[in-house]
């Protein structure tokens, strides 16, 4: 089980589904989040992003 996003607590429980993520609910505070870090997410797409470029870049070089 994750730990909230909000108040750190580890009193969440499972609540549903959103976009094919699981959802959980804080029972301490009583915040919705989802399974995963969007800025993580973020990260990993701009890394991606960045792979593409510098491939790219590599190929009309040589
Ligand atoms: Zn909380």
């Amino acid at each position: 089980m994750p730990v909230c996003k909000n108040c750190k607590s580890e009193l969440v429980v499972k609540n549903g589904f959103v976009r094919g993520k699981q959802r959980f609910l804080c029972k301490a505070c009583g915040l919705n989040f989802a399974e995963g870090d969007a800025r993580t997410n973020e990260k990993t797409a701009a890394k991606k992003a960045m792979c593409v470029i510098l491939y790219s870049l590599g190929k009309s070089i040589f």
